[in-house]
């Protein structure tokens, strides 16, 4: 509180230089400011009052027209004053409505300083300490077009707080009042900045800001990029609210709620407010909002003082690298990867929208990507932020990849990222990406993922009229297709069931998913088609499983082929030996905190296909236990508490893999394969 009572012996110049203003003498354009305010004030709404030629006739008013303007104004002004301090004591959350409206004006036992900030733009303004027991909270009042600092004295608004308890400061904004138009102001960032360093340097750390109108063109900004300090926001029609995305509101809601929570009321977690935060950016196929994505990323990266680099594989398709330099730069790198997109919902399927990461009364987070996989990148995050904040440095390079696209293949995504020199020189050595929630007290963790083959059979046969009996058509060799496949399916989905060890990965799935052809009843077609979706085995020979795909065609007849819409023959496993030493320090590391883990084969694709195609050894891990497995599906909902352990596990995980312990001791750990992807 030093810096204030520096800051109140300063202001007894400040304040008689304001008052001498307020009798007509302006000696600043600052003061001018405050004159072109109160004229437009005067002449009331619609009268334009922007052209300095104008100011004289401000000052020539007579007496008795200033009287009678002024008392219709105060009442005017009581009206304004009433409401916007309803708004604020609402917010504050003060005990009980007004009694009475008398305090609006304020008592005369209040002692108001004013002053400038230090600096080359000092910012003029007007401060109250409490008069009794400081409450925690202090407010900050901004102001519109046609006011500046003064009228919150003149509303009595700043005698209240300080009657209430509260330190209050009201400024005045560049080119109004008292301060000195400043450049600045000109730019977006500019202004954001001009807030931070003013509340900085008036000590103020837990403000509720209170932003009329014109003064949005501050305050919004100053929020978006996220400033904790804020202890809440009370907007009265800011200006600049075209600028931003819903979802930038959603987010500030959201640290604001989290930030009043943290005193008590609520009693949530930062972590699981950022984590909601996150959930309500609506990167959903077929068209996510990338860019609402990245933005989050990068004031993370900002937050956390991490270095951030953003390479786009393709238009409009970014990965964003968050990296946290290791203290030993030969050492291969760790990758913690996570995609930003999520699938689609039904809504109507849905207990809760699946955008707005409801958080029922038991603590369940209801959102898509609740599961798959938002949780596990705030996860990293919020990891990174602890052990940042505990000091710890670690000789491996952290990075955390943020990439597109997951969803619909990672064609624009991680594929495309794995062939990139900006991958190269993250010089992976080992990455985690995603897993799968457990319904038991069990962590499942993905080594190796069935390869995906989309496979479409074209039979060809005789054509004819609908009536005959035809011989060869494309129909009957298709059908003996379709069998065989079939029964393999059914051989294969009995060997699943009959052996409780084996897991859905480790056999081979398969599925008819599209039949084509024909084109009226009565005409036999010379072309019929059916498409299936393979998910083959690891442990499967690719070569001779391909071979006995040509031999079902063969066995149908002549006039049978097939063709691939995807053929993945990078099939690769990470190894779960504990003379690997990456296995050894995840699974050590495991072992520490009493986890169970059951490794196993990822039953679907993710992104760690690529990596592992191209030499980097990947686990999939979503730290969920004692979850239902929701992905993909209506109520996608993860516990908080979970969640919340997650980020203890990750916590412990990173400095046993980061160590210079886990893994080669140099770089490259393999040699990654060129291209590879394919
Ligand atoms: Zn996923």
């Amino acid at each position: 509180m030093r810096g204030v009572r520096r800051a109140a012996r300063r202001a007894q110049r400040s304040d008689a230089e304001v008052r001498s203003s307020a009798t007509g003498h302006p000696r600043r354009g600052g003061s001018l400011g405050a004159l072109r305010g109160l004229r437009s004030w005067l002449a009331g709404p619609g009268v334009p009052c922007s052209s300095l030629a104008v100011v004289p006739l401000c000052l020539s008013i007579s007496p008795s027209q200033t009287v009678v303007q002024t008392s219709m104004s105060r009442f005017q002004v009581a009206l304004l004053g009433l409401g916007l301090l309803l708004m604020l004591l609402l917010y504050v959350g003060l005990p009980g409505p007004p009694e009475q409206t008398s305090w609006l004006w304020g008592g005369p036992n209040v002692t108001i300083l004013a002053g400038l900030t230090p600096g080359n733009s000092p910012i003029f303004y007007r401060e109250v300490l409490p008069l009794h027991r400081a409450r925690r909270v202090e407010v900050v009042l901004l102001h519109g077009k046609a006011f500046n600092s003064h009228t919150w004295e003149q509303l009595g608004t700043l005698q209240l707080l300080a009657q209430r308890g509260y330190r209050a400061v009201a400024l005045d904004l560049p080119g109004f009042g008292n301060s000195a138009p400043s450049k600045e102001a000109n730019t977006e960032a500019g202004r954001a900045e001009l807030l931070e360093r003013v509340l900085r340097d008036l000590e103020v750390h837990n403000a509720v800001l209170v932003s009329p109108s014109l003064s949005g063109r501050y305050a919004l900004p100053f929020l978006i990029q996220g400033h904790h300090q804020l202890r809440g926001f009370v907007p009265i029609a800011p200006a600049s609210t075209q600028n931003y995305t819903q979802e930038q509101f959603w987010a500030v809601k959201l640290t604001k709620r989290g930030a009043m929570a943290s005193e008590g009321l609520e009693g949530e977690h930062p972590s699981v407010t950022l984590f909601r935060r996150y959930l309500r950016i609506r990167t959903v196929q077929p068209e996510p909002d990338y860019g609402a994505a990245v933005a989050f990323l990068e004031e993370r990266a900002h937050q956390l003082g991490l270095g951030c680099q953003k390479v786009e594989v393709a238009p409009g398709y970014v990965v964003t690298i968050l990296t946290w330099p290791g203290t030993n730069p030969r050492l291969s790198s760790l990758i913690l990867n996570s995609h930003t997109d999520v699938v689609p919902v039904f809504k109507e399927h849905w207990s809760h929208d699946p955008f707005e990461a409801f958080k029922d009364a038991e603590g369940y987070i209801y959102a898509r990507g609740a599961q798959d996989m938002k949780c596990v990148s705030i996860q990293y995050l919020e990891a990174v932020r602890r052990l940042k904040a505990e000091g710890r440095h670690f000789p491996r390079t952290i990075h955390m990849t943020f990439v597109p696209d997951e969803e619909v293949g990672g064609h624009k995504g991680m594929e495309l990222f794995v062939q990139r020199p900006e991958f190269r020189a993250l010089k992976a050595g080992f990455a985690l990406d995603e897993g799968l929630a457990n319904p038991t007290d069990a962590f499942t963790v993905f080594y190796s993922e069935r390869s995906p083959w989309w496979v479409r059979i074209t039979s060809t046969g005789n054509p004819g009229h609908g009536s005959r009996f035809i011989e060869d058509t494309a129909a009957e060799k298709l059908h003996k297709v379709v069998s065989s496949i079939l029964t393999f399916r059914e051989k294969e989905r009995q060997r699943l069931q009959s052996n409780p060890h084996l897991k859905a990965g480790a056999v081979t799935s398969v599925n008819l998913t599209k039949l084509e052809g024909g084109v009226a009843y009565n005409v036999v077609p010379a072309t019929m088609s059916a498409s299936f979706d393979f998910r083959v085995a690891p442990d499967v020979e690719l070569k001779a499983f391909e071979e006995q795909l040509q031999g079902w065609c063969q066995a149908a007849g002549d006039g049978v082929t097939f063709d691939f819409a995807q053929k993945w023959t990078e099939s690769r496993v990470t190894s779960t030996d504990d003379s690997d030493p990456w296995w050894a320090a995840f699974s050590g590391a495991c072992k520490d905190m009493n986890l169970t883990l059951e490794p196993e084969i990822f039953p679907a694709a993710t992104d760690s296909r690529y990596l592992r195609a191209v030499g980097v050894p990947a686990l999939g891990f979503s730290p969920m236990n004692l979850t239902p497995v929701l992905l993909h599906d209506h109520d996608e909902r993860l516990h908080e508490a979970v969640f919340l352990r997650g980020v203890d596990i990750y916590t412990r995980l990173l400095p046993a893999l980061a160590s210079g312990l886990a893994g080669p001791p140099r770089w490259p750990a393999k040699a990654l394969a060129p291209g590879g992807a394919h």
